[in-house]
């Protein structure tokens, strides 16, 4: 176990939570005690005061965060979430992840998250523009193509990267493509990323269908979150001839046995910002949905959904954590336990696709050579498919679960290159 005790700044429950993950892992595979902290702890974290002029001409004050918790094996790299309940704690964690997820993926990228304390609803496009053109603004050192690469997670979008490039670029002096990803295809965005994290989770479901010998045709799945992910991921899912029966965001759950419209859901939302004028479907908890018999459930939305009370409860034969950190640490060692039939791609598995198109756009930027749809979509199964394969020989030889499995080719993959480059001075 590591002996250092973790500062109190990150203190939260995901903190801890992508902490025990971490000590099962390390333990696990006999990591030297010496790279322990190193590998855990988080490089630095950033905060930053935020004023903005609202469009009554008062000013509003806003809290943000960078966490860049591994630059040994390359720029950092991960999103940045626009929500109210964001805390350093759950950035720092979400930053861990990325450095487990990069590594296992094999990208060239250390892992880093941002977040800012604000509920997008509640500010027009402007004032959000403002926000989004302040946080790239204050955190200008410490971003940039080598440094540490920023994208979309929960309530941001393609549209909020475009004014961030376009401050960034500003600042430098020349358009700089490659200082985010998730841009507008205009700007230098990659096809295929805006439904990369979607399309990702859908290839990661059909393949261990197939393992399962469940038919697509005959799956049900149950979707919880239906924004970028989650819709990209309903859509994909259909398109393979996966029947959607619920889905669900902030405003509450819809189901149909008879299989959800995927395509008129997303139109609602497109036009509406929500569910909540959605009628093709019966109004379910979003506790009903998790705990739906279906074949597939998949968080989409937010951390710490499956709860040691949700746990029991699930009736799904494969659990695709779309979102990162949708099970809790308890829960996760109970269905471990008590559910060995239930299949689980784990997170930084199940949603890499997004940061392995992420990387696609950076090359491209890099080079200043674009390509196809095919081809990034080409190119994103077959790397998910090594990390997919990679993650089962390990699982197979040491009898690792697949979460286990997976955190401990990432963790190991950053302790090597610790290790390889030794300590300054
Ligand atoms: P998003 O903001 O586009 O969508 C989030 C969705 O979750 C929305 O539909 C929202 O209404 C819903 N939601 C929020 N609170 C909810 C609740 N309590 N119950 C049900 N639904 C709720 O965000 P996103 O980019 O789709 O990210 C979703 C998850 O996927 C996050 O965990 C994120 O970290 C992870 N992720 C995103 C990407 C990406 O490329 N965007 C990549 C990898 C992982």
């Amino acid at each position: 176990m590591s002996k250092r005790p973790s500062t109190p700044i990150y203190s939260s429950e995901v903190y801890l939570m992508a902490c025990k993950q971490f000590d099962r892992a390390a333990d696990a595979i006999s990591l030297p005690e010496h790279l322990r902290d190193r590998v855990k702890h988080p490089r630095r974290a950033v905060v930053v005061s935020l004023p903005i002029r609202r469009d009554d001409g008062t000013v509003a004050l806003f809290e943000g965060y960078r966490v860049q918790h591994n630059l040994s094996t390359g720029p950092a790299k991960g999103g940045i979430r626009f929500h109210p309940d964001v805390t350093l704690g759950e950035v720092a964690a979400l930053a861990m992840w990325m450095s487990w997820k990069t590594a296992l993926v094999g990208l060239p990228y250390g892992g880093a998250k941002g977040g800012v304390i604000v509920d997008p609803a509640q500010l027009s496009e402007a004032e959000l523009e403002r926000l989004a053109r302040r946080y790239m603004r204050e955190l200008l050192p410490f971003i940039g193509p080598q440094v540490d690469v920023p994208a979309p997670d929960v309530g941001t979008n393609e549209r909020m990267m475009g004014w961030m490039v376009d401050t960034y670029s500003d600042h430098v002096g020349h358009l700089a493509p490659a200082c985010i990803t998730g841009k507008p295809l205009s700007l230098g965005g990659s096809q295929g990323r805006r439904e990369a994290t979607g399309a990702g989770v859908a290839y990661l479901i059909a393949r261990y269908l197939e393992d399962m010998r469940v038919p697509m045709a005959e799956a049900t799945v149950a979707i919880q979150g239906f924004g970028n992910v989650g819709g990209e991921a309903a859509l994909a899912l259909v398109r393979r001839g996966a029947r959607v029966v619920a889905i669900s965001d902030f405003t509450g759950g819809y189901f149909n046995a008879g299989g959800i419209d995927v395509a008129k859901a997303l139109a609602c939302v497109a036009s509406t910002r929500s569910l909540a004028a959605f009628d093709g479907g019966e109004p379910i908890t979003n506790e009903q949905l998790l705990t739906l018999d279906c074949t597939v459930l998949v968080p989409a939305a937010l951390e710490r959904v499956i709860t040691p009370e949700i746990a029991p409860r699930l009736r799904c034969r494969l659990l695709a954590e779309a979102a990162n950190g949708p099970t809790t640490f308890a829960a996760d060692r109970w269905l471990e336990e008590n559910r060995p039939d239930l299949e689980i791609i784990p997170d930084v598995l199940c949603n890499a696709g997004g940061v392995i198109v992420s990387y696609f756009e950076w090359i491209q930027n890099l080079e200043n050579y674009y390509w196809t749809r095919d081809e990034v979509l080409e190119k994103l199964f077959r790397q998910l498919e090594q990390a997919r394969e990679a993650v089962e020989r390990q699982r197979a030889k040491y009898k690792f679960s697949r979460r286990l499995a997976a955190q401990t080719l990432g963790i190991q993959r950053v302790a090597d290159a610790k290790a390889a480059r030794g300590l300054y001075p």
